[in-house]
């Protein structure tokens, strides 16, 4: 019998920051070593499209995730490593569920909304969910493991799935979210706002230098007062501490007891020590990877082939079902 799917995408809109590490990229490899699952991950290319597109930097962002994936320890051996837009099924699929999507719906979600007052207020960026819902549903997904800022769209992915079986009969898999111990890490400049792309100053990126990481760690914002421990009015040290106890595997309990009577200098230095600690092999190891580029996207590029024969025979299924001959 086939293993229940696993799969999620990331945009290539600039480098991996620890959100994403720790929100998703860290969790698909967990998923694809517990060798439970059939797992395909991909580089949602398309979606990036619409968002500040820079049509010349654009492989080079490719490039980047594809490198970030494998250093991170995703196996082309053990998951499908794909690149969306070489998946025509993908945009195909988006066209007929955005024919059932109710525009009140896509009105509704809170990133598009965020989206559309800081950007160029475009149509991809509304129906972007409609293309999400697409890219799971045609791999029949049973998880989706991605940071908490994606669960309405997958809510939505869910009711596109009901609406289409109950219209044109049982074609598609419900998904569920699967999060990390952290589906959302805060911005070190502004704790209580998710560490995001949009906003650089507060994120630490994966391929950070130690001596950027150790900057930008030691001058996070913290709060009043100076005790080490989280607390719902300390969203600052909270949010060093959660990412300090997923990094080490030490409970915060834990790590609030070794900085008890310590100030924040004391624990920011720690903090800034463990995460060079933890990704400097990944660094080094994405930093070989960018060397030899065309043997990367020849990975990714091999994975595509394996996506589109999943893709295309779901798609095939779909159009008969909806009467396209
Ligand atoms: P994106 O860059 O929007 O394609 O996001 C890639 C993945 O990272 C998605 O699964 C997001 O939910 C996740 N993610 C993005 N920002 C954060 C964050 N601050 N904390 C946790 N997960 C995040």
């Amino acid at each position: 019998m086939q293993k229940p799917s696993v799969l999620s995408g990331i945009q290539p809109t600039g480098p991996l920051h620890i959100g994403n590490y720790l929100g998703a990229l860290k969790n698909f490899v967990n998923l694809q070593n517990s060798e439970e699952y059939r797992t395909l991950f991909f580089i949602a290319d398309l979606h990036s499209l619409t968002e500040n597109f820079d049509s010349k930097n654009k492989p080079t962002q490719v490039l980047d995730i594809a490198a970030s994936f494998l250093a991170a320890g995703l196996d082309p051996k053990l998951s499908t490593l794909f690149i969306q837009s070489q998946v025509p099924p993908h945009s195909e699929l988006a066209w007929i569920l955005s024919t059932i999507t109710p525009m009140g719906e896509l009105s509704r979600m809170t990133q598009y909304k965020d989206k559309a007052d800081r950007m160029d207020n475009n149509v991809g960026l509304f129906t972007y969910p409609t293309l999400m819902a697409a890219d799971i549903i045609l791999y029949d997904a049973t998880f989706v493991p991605t940071g908490d800022d994606q669960d309405q769209h997958l809510e939505l992915t869910r009711t596109l799935v009901r609406k289409f079986n109950a219209k044109f009969g049982q074609t598609f898999v419900e998904p569920k979210n699967l999060h990390t111990e952290l589906p959302r890490v805060m911005s070190l400049t502004n704790p209580e706002k998710k560490m995001s792309k949009s906003e650089p100053a507060g994120c630490v990126f994966i391929d950070d230098s130690q001596e950027v990481m150790t900057k930008k760690i030691m001058s996070a914002v913290t709060d009043s007062g100076s005790e080490v421990v989280s607390r719902e009015d300390k969203p600052g040290i909270s949010n060093l501490l959660r990412i300090t106890s997923t990094l080490t595997e030490k409970p915060v309990a834990e790590l609030e007891a070794l900085f008890k009577g310590k100030n924040y200098g004391e624990f920011k230095k720690y903090v800034a020590q463990v995460t060079n600690d933890y990704f400097a092999p990944i660094r080094e190891r994405k930093a070989k990877l960018m060397k030899t580029s065309e043997k990367v996207l020849k990975i990714f590029t091999d994975g595509s082939a394996q996506a589109n024969k999943i893709a295309q025979k779901k798609m095939s299924d779909v159009k008969s079902k909806v009467g396209l001959v």
